[in-house]
């Protein structure tokens, strides 16, 4: 059974489509802290049962977020993609992926001739990868009638390293921009009346969240800001993979500041399933309450 959750913000429907689980640890999650599983047992109250298994592993989801509003169809993030040589540089589970994400789109009710907008809120292997389908010998664009908004900032950076570019831009991003499909968009770009990017570079030079508001509700979806929800207890570690780590922390910090104690729906991306839940702030910190199905509350 593919796994997925969806919910409603207003008028928007939003569905979360799972390619991949990735149980990881504490430590992996904050390297530089010096207890890290103090801090998993002092999250473990909010992060159990969804985010963290049996064995105290933190349960880490690569999926996409779907969205439907305004006579709109919109996916943010493509995970990995099937057919990537990741080799090198990749995770367990990525490299020569042969995944039913397509076939699981369409059970989602959206398949992927019908998208109309691909966002990516960055241009990580886990984030842009099925951005492309490996049809006859050529990468192809795999939302076949969508406008691939892409950040610009992003797209300029990534594609002008030289140590080499790396395999998800040559593969996943050079393609959908070689045939066309791409407007490049700066990071506050507006995709429509309910949803806009939100600019939080750090853990990539040009990384947005993407915003939802539709008839007087709201919701976020994080990107790589924060990785996992045990990230609220300690919002000052960084994580392993952010490029800039000081404008990594400050957007981190930025975003539970700016929606902890709000009733915006924080939807992550690499959150376990159901990923949703709202940022309180707890003493110094913060926490994240998970809820399932649609938001409580007014
Ligand atoms: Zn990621």
């Amino acid at each position: 059974m593919p796994v997925r959750n969806t919910i409603h913000i207003g008028d928007a429907t939003l569905t979360l489509v799972e390619e991949l689980v990735m149980p990881t640890s504490a430590r992996w999650m904050l390297p530089d802290h010096p207890e890290p599983f103090a801090v998993l047992e002092h999250a473990r109250p909010w992060l159990e049962p969804h985010m963290l298994n049996e064995r105290g592993h933190i349960l880490q989801s690569i999926h996409s977020w779907l969205i439907e509003v305004d006579g709109m169809r919109i996916v943010v993030d493509t995970g990995i993609g099937n057919d990537k040589d990741r080799a090198s540089g990749g995770f367990e589970g990525w490299h020569m992926r042969n995944g039913p994400y397509l076939d699981d789109l369409t059970a989602a009710g959206m398949p992927a001739d019908s998208v109309d907008v691909v966002l990516n809120t960055h241009m990580h292997g886990d984030h842009a990868g099925w951005n492309t389908r490996w049809v006859d010998g050529a990468w192809v664009p795999t939302f076949a009638k969508a406008r691939y908004q892409l950040v610009e900032p992003e797209w300029r950076y990534w594609s002008g390293q030289t140590d080499p570019v790396p395999d998800i831009i040559e593969d996943s991003v050079r393609p959908v921009v070689e045939a066309g499909v791409v407007d490049l968009v700066a990071a506050d770009h507006r995709v429509g009346d309910s949803v806009w990017l939100e600019p939080s570079h750090g853990h990539t030079p040009g990384h947005v969240c993407v915003h939802i508001s539709s008839a007087g509700r709201d919701a976020v979806i994080i990107g790589d800001v924060m990785h996992s929800p045990i990230q609220c207890a300690a919002p000052e570690q960084r994580p392993p993979l952010d490029r800039f780590v000081e404008e990594a922390r400050a957007a981190r910090i930025a975003l539970l500041e700016r929606y902890a104690d709000t009733s915006v729906v924080v939807l992550g991306t690499h959150f376990h399933t159901p990923a949703t839940g709202y940022f309180r702030r707890e003493g110094s910190a913060y926490r994240y309450d998970v809820f399932e199905g649609d938001p409580p509350g007014p």
